[in-house]
């Protein structure tokens, strides 16, 4: 075939970086050929995202620069990933992309490329309600051979409902993967030279396989892939507050390859609007399950996502928020504000009623205020000796390696001796809001 060159742009979160990765394994076993860049590539698959506005907005923006693109020479575009049925609508009758592939037909993409390329133009809003791809194994290119990380999906879909959210409607139910493959998935990127990979999932800690007698949960899938691969680390993201368990904080302190972090999105501090959200946990409820971290695993890091601004939110509600931000002093965090977000249950049923200036006013106050908590918690590791995974060199100076601790924060430090894909020994001795800086500890 001709036109076989093609190029994948995301614009989401690590969930749509794993699918890519799936995408293009499906492809070059197709005989597709990888671009380097987009001039190069006759097929632009934009891996889109519909969880924000702001997403929506730039991947709108990305597709009037192609058109450009498109009078001037022969390409094809594909939008694939989370996408609402609003914004199929719109690009559809605007003839600007050649085909839409949601998140559980990719398999399919080979078909509704060489459709595309006989003039067609295609839309999928197939569901396959048991679709997890655990039979795609990854493959190198090389684009991605010097990385050392790499995301892996365990779950798909998600059941919780909250009410702002899109996911349910555009990745389906939720389902698990196979242990066996996930373990075997793993192993294979552990001898392809990754050295750390994340469990994802919209929600992992409600991970389930059940077979005859046998049942995995993620507590028991974590111990199995530690003690499987012991060299390798393993992260996981995200935790829903709801559904984390006592026996996951005891495998994670109890396996040195399990990393230290938790990122445990929140969305606000008032049981009101967490009521108002779906939510299944309340304020009180979330403090406890931090606590029980805390003293379980005394060095765990947590994260948040935050959302000002939400239906109904008063200062009262916000303050609340403020409030446990200041009781937790969270390591790091990521603050949005509410956008409405067609097809959900706040949509159609809640009046976006904050103004705009308040909810900007709030994710401000927020920001500063995570910044500050930031700091604090970094000057934490001041002095102490941290093992860090070199992943590159530090984007600011090349004469400095940049990697993570087991806490998930960026350390960087003087080259020397070691390599990309080398684990450290670092001392720290100067921290900003968001990087450790150390040197090696010899
Ligand atoms: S847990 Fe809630 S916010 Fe997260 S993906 Fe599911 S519905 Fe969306």
């Amino acid at each position: 075939m001709k036109y076989k060159n093609f190029y994948i742009e995301n614009y989401g979160c690590q969930m749509n970086i794993s699918d890519s990765d799936i995408i293009t394994s499906i492809l070059l076993n197709h005989g597709f050929i990888l671009s380097e860049n987009l001039d190069k590539a006759n097929i632009i698959l934009l891996n889109a995202c519909s969880i924000r506005e702001k997403a929506e907005l730039t991947l709108k923006k990305r597709l009037e620069q192609l058109k450009f693109l498109k009078k001037k020479k022969k390409i094809w575009i594909g939008i694939i990933g989370c996408f609402s049925k609003e914004i199929t609508k719109f690009f559809w009758n605007k003839k600007m992309v050649d085909f839409f592939i949601p998140p559980d037909s990719y398999r399919e993409i080979p078909n509704f490329i060489y459709y595309s390329i006989m003039g067609m133009q295609y839309l999928s809003y197939t569901k396959k309600k048991n679709e997890t791809y655990a039979d795609i194994s990854f493959v190198k290119t090389k684009q991605n051979n010097k990385k050392i990380t790499s995301f892996l999906s365990i779950t798909r879909g998600c059941n919780n409902m909250c009410t702002f959210c899109i996911v349910p409607f555009t990745r389906g139910r939720e389902r698990s993967s196979d242990p066996d493959s996930i373990i075997k998935e793993c192993k294979h990127l552990y001898q392809n030279g990754y050295k750390e990979v994340t469990l994802l999932g919209q929600n992992v800690d409600s991970y389930l396989w059940i077979e005859e007698k046998n049942i995995v949960d993620f507590s028991k899938l974590l111990d199995l892939l530690a003690k499987e691969i012991p060299m390798m680390r393993i992260r996981f993201s995200t935790s829903n507050p709801h559904d984390m368990s006592n026996k996951v904080l005891e495998v994670i302190s109890k396996h040195k390859n399990i990393c230290k972090h938790i990122h445990l999105p929140v969305q606000s501090g008032s049981n009101k609007i967490l009521k108002l959200m779906n939510r299944k946990y309340t304020r009180e409820e979330y403090l406890f399950l931090v606590k029980k971290i805390q003293s379980i695993i005394p060095e765990c890091s947590i994260s948040h996502d935050i959302m000002t601004g939400f239906c109904n939110e008063n200062e009262q509600d916000h303050q609340d928020t403020i409030n446990l931000m200041n009781e937790i002093k969270y390591n790091y965090g990521y603050m949005f504000s509410y956008s409405p977000r067609p097809g959900t249950y706040a949509y159609r049923k809640l009046k976006d009623n904050v103004p705009k200036h308040i909810k900007k006013k709030r994710l401000q106050e927020i920001i500063d205020l995570q910044r500050k908590h930031s700091f604090y918690r970094m000057q934490e590791h001041l002095g102490r000796v941290e093992e860090v995974l070199i992943e590159g060199e530090s984007k600011k100076n090349n004469q400095y390696w940049y990697g993570r601790n087991t806490q998930n924060l960026i350390v960087v430090f003087p080259k020397k001796f070691l390599n990309i894909g080398d684990y450290a020994h670092v001392k720290i001795k100067d921290t900003t809001s968001a990087t450790l800086i150390g040197e090696l500890f010899i």
